[in-house]
């Protein structure tokens, strides 16, 4: 590939020197382009009204005249307010700015000032965001407000890219062939960049819009695919020799047939740990989709072909319940499984870990316990990570250097559409199971009023009178464990008061893992019929012969974190309930609340989801590599990334894209993000 080419630094733009450069700095702006992709954050429409036609607390822009000294007084820690009274038309009013004492000296008595701000009618009060001497800028009536900075006010950002658009237009170069411009109706680059700097009407500004998300996307997943293609023809991962007819019997020996999207996605594992390159893959499902299994045939394929396995789930009551299940299916193999948690100590955990170093161990399961230091393996082929949301990226990092280059399956049971995943998982393969083994019956799915507790409790005791079993959410109270656990214990007196035929249980974060095993084994024994308890239970606990599940303050909770509850029931064959308990006063808890008594897909939960709460909190903190995109969204432009995806797909794998001049462009990006190796098709 071409040298990437040169960058004028933005000192040189007329009006720059050190100083300002510095600041400029500060924006990550270091040149020219940078400058221009500095893209305003909103507009500020600047149609100067009477203030007669301005509504009571709407947002306006005003041209006045000083008529008194301005008043700076401060309150608080260096808190400030600064008021001046302006003429404007006919109205006196007064303008008033917060925490801007610099301010000050600029506003003298007599002077024209445009002042954009909040209009308090009842006070004739004008709240100012912005203030600046003279009339607004001639030309257009929206004006780029950008994310500033001390030392640089937003104006004088406006001026720069103003200076820099007169100075260096030739900076902007088309960079998207020309095939796509016309393909796609886009506008050119230069125009686009100039439109989001400075736009003149609505539409125009739509348009650039779109070119630049589009642009944007496209770069994106140019480079997703080229390192993809080129981690493929890497060939340092492990390779297993997988022995199909050993797996096929396996699989032909399990109680129930795989669903046609088990088989597809056990095969798409299967055939990348067959392969020289280390397998990323994410699965996701649905929960009660299935998705144990699918880890359990991954697993035993590594343990027939030499490797050890590893599974790392987030609780330890999900490890044992693993671990026991997988123990039941590997046993009669002559495999075995082990349990790692907090709570092996001593001789056991001594003997656990020797075995594991030697090799004696094939597969084993735990929490994050698995990544402390003392956990040696002996050949570590195969990692898989339950509920891959409620891991860190560096808890998820550290397993894999357990092995050589281990193949890893990550799995997640807040499914998302596939171009999402894939664009957001960037390094990983997407595997999905999108449907549900048959059987199933649809969970039935009430919203009630917390005050009719006692005729939900009426229906709970004619459920278990029929032999079944009911989980019971306690309320959230999210600053406060302890408080938690109070509202846990007062539910659990209530109910077994209420039902006292029946054994109640109670499950919380402050039991000793000793003591909330002994609670869930009762329960998965039925010895106990109703199991109280805060979310502990959220996660892939699995009690078939539980139907009811019972969710007090259910609008406290996330869309996709009700799903998983409701998720606990509906295991089996027969009729299953979830009743949500919840007031719901606002509009957005009685949205989720419909929606969850509405839908029972997961995919469109997540959907909604995601859309109520923005990617960054979907997805957690914890999944810190989300891209940043300057205009994009992949939840509100999603159309967008599809055909972005698609077209950077085809382009990865065409001979053209590598070598055609008019791909240039595209590839001089790509380089300049990094990518300096050229990919070779075979
Ligand atoms: P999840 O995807 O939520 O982790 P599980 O793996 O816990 O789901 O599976 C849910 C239940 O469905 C389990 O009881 C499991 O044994 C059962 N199951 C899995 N696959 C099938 C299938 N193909 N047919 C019938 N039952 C299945
Ligand atoms: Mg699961």
């Amino acid at each position: 590939m071409k040298a990437p080419r040169l960058h004028i630094p933005i000192h040189y733009l007329k009006g720059v020197g050190p100083r300002l450069a510095g600041d400029l700095e500060h924006l990550g702006i270091k040149t020219i382009d940078d400058l221009f992709a500095y893209y305003p954050y909103r507009y500020d429409e600047y149609e100067l009204k009477d203030l007669a036609e301005v509504n009571d607390q709407e947002q306006t822009t005003i041209v006045g005249k000083i008529q008194s000294e301005p008043l700076l007084h401060y309150y608080g820690k260096k808190k400030s307010r600064l008021t001046v009274r302006i003429l404007s038309g006919k109205y006196l009013i007064q303008v008033v700015l917060f925490n801007r004492p610099f301010l000050k000296r600029t506003l003298t008595l007599g002077s024209v000032v445009t002042v954009t701000g909040k209009w308090d009618r009842n006070r004739a009060m004008l709240t100012a965001s912005e203030i600046h001497a003279g009339e607004p800028d001639p030309g257009s009536k929206w004006s780029p407000v950008y994310t500033a900075c001390s030392g640089i006010s937003v104006r004088k950002l406006r001026a720069l890219v103003k200076q820099a658009f007169i100075q260096y237009p030739d900076c902007i170069k088309e960079n998207l062939p020309a095939a796509f411009i016309e393909r796609y109706r886009l506008t050119g680059k230069r125009e686009a960049v100039r439109t989001i700097h400075f736009p003149e009407d609505q539409e125009q500004l739509r348009q650039a819009r779109r070119r630049l998300v589009y642009e944007e996307f496209l770069l994106y997943e140019l480079k997703l695919h080229a390192y993809k293609q080129l981690k493929r023809v890497s060939q340092n991962g492990v390779q297993m020799n997988i022995d199909r007819p050993a797996v096929q019997k396996f699989i032909e020996a399990l109680p129930f047939a795989l669903t046609a999207a088990q088989e597809r996605v056990v095969n798409e594992i299967l055939s990348d740990m067959g392969a020289a390159f280390s397998m990323n893959r994410l699965l996701q499902g649905d929960v009660g989709s299935g998705k144990t299994i699918v880890a359990a045939i991954a697993l035993y394929a590594a343990a027939v072909s030499g490797y050890q396995g590893a599974l790392m789930v987030p609780t330890e009551i999900l490890a044992e319940q693993h671990a026991d299940q997988l123990d039941g299916l590997f046993a009669p193999y002559g495999i075995t499984t082990g349990l790692l948690t907090g709570s092996v100590r001593g001789k056991r955990r001594g003997t656990l870990l020797r075995g594991l170093a030697e090799g004696k161990i094939n597969v084993l399961v735990g929490t994050h316990a698995l990544i402390q230091p003392e956990v040696i393996f002996r050949k570590l082929g195969l990692v898989v990570t339950d509920e891959q949301h409620r891991f860190g990226v560096r808890q998820r990092g550290a397993l894999r250097l357990k092995g050589k280059e281990p193949d890893i399956l990550y799995m997640t049971a807040t499914p998302i559409p596939r171009t999402l995943a894939l664009s957001v998982f960037g390094d990983m393969d997407v595997s999905t199971i999108d449907q549900l083994p048959g059987g199933r019956k649809k969970i039935k799915t009430y919203w009630v009023q917390e005050k009719i507790i006692d005729r939900v409790i009426h229906f709970m005791r004619n459920e278990l009178e029929q032999g079944r079993q009911a989980y019971v959410i306690c309320p959230l109270i999210e600053e406060s464990e302890q408080l938690d656990v109070q509202n846990a214990i007062d539910v659990y007196t209530h109910l077994s008061q209420a039902l006292p035929e029946f054994k109640v249980a109670l499950m919380h974060g402050r039991l000793t893992p000793e003591e909330k095993e002994a609670a869930m084994d009762a329960f998965k024994k039925k010895e106990v019929q109703v199991l109280v308890s805060t979310t502990v239970v959220e996660v892939g606990v699995n009690v078939p012969n539980a139907s009811l599940m019972i969710i007090y303050d259910a609008d406290r909770f996330g869309l996709s974190q009700l799903h998983q509850l409701r998720g606990r029931v509906g295991r089996g064959n027969v009729q299953s309930y979830c009743i949500l308990l919840a007031d719901a006063k606002s509009e957005t808890s009685k949205e989720k609340m419909r929606l969850m008594a509405e839908t029972t897909d997961g995919f469109k939960l997540s959907g909604y989801d995601l859309k109520l709460r923005g990617p960054g909190d979907f997805f957690g903190s914890k999944q810190s590599g989300l891209p940043n995109f300057r205009l994009a969204d992949m939840i509100h432009d999603y159309r967008t990334l599809t055909v972005a995806r698609d077209d950077a797909s085809r382009l990865v794998k065409s001979h053209e894209f590598w070598h055609a001049d008019c791909y240039a462009p595209l590839r001089e990006t790509l380089a300049e993000s990094g990518l300096t190796q050229t990919v070779h098709l075979d």
